[in-house]
């Protein structure tokens, strides 16, 4: 299965990708943490992007895609991936069926998440994460691990990504309705997209994603 997951920031993407993907059986790509390995490595294309990821802009297409399309040529997605944060503008989707394309691939579906805006806010305003694993994601309220500041998961260190900021997110959310929303309807005209409430507890929501995957 070929499946694009789009939202709004906190709408849980990362968290639903990690379990969707395990039950699937196909790796989870997600260009944010690709970007984040990037920056934590010290390379060229991290250095690029630390820049725009800290202000809660788009990095340029012309690194992103291309970020993608070598993490989606690995032998493990070959037969299938989850794309979690790409495409985030219509560019990249094009991109991305051009892409596919050349492969005689298409997609399956696309995931949409679901979350009212204040949901939104408070959801990020209070995510930890962990320093070995983004997809041990915790909430101080929600989601609190047994012990303040340490994964429950793997006993590493939790911390709030600097772009939770509120003033980030201020910008990112604003990114996402302008640039990303359209993609939404790009894919529609392919009749790809399923819309699913983000709203419950995470097995619920996950439970959710694939019902209306199976559909
Ligand atoms: P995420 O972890 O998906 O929330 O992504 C964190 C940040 O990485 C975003 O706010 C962007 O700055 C950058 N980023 C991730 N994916 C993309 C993408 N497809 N295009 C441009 N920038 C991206």
């Amino acid at each position: 299965m070929r499946i694009v997951l789009v939202g709004p920031p906190g709408a849980g993407k990362g968290t639903q990708a990690a379990f969707l993907a395990k039950n699937l059986d196909i790796p989870h790509i997600s260009t944010g943490d690709l970007f984040r390995a990037n920056i934590s490595q010290g390379t060229a294309l991290g250095l690029e992007a630390k820049g725009y990821m800290d202000r809660g802009e788009l990095v340029p297409d012309e690194v992103t895609i291309g970020m993608a399309k070598d993490r989606m040529e690995q032998a493990d997605a070959a037969n299938g991936f989850l794309l979690d944060g790409f495409p985030r503008n219509v560019a990249q989707a094009e991109a991305l069926d051009v892409v596919l394309k050349a492969d005689e691939m298409q997609l399956d579906a696309v995931l949409d998440l679901e979350v009212p805006e204040d949901e939104v806010v408070k959801r990020i305003a209070g995510r930890r994460i962990c320093r070995n694993d983004s997809s041990h994601v915790f909430h101080v309220e929600y989601n609190a691990p047994k012990t303040e500041g340490v994964c429950d998961t793997c006993g590493g260190e939790l911390y709030q990504r600097a772009d939770d900021s509120e003033e980030t997110v201020r910008t990112r959310l604003e990114v996402y309705h302008t640039q990303t929303e359209p993609i939404i309807d790009y894919y529609r005209a392919q009749n790809l997209v399923v819309t699913i409430s983000a709203l419950g507890k995470v097995d619920e929501v996950t439970a959710r994603a694939m019902a209306a995957l199976k559909k």
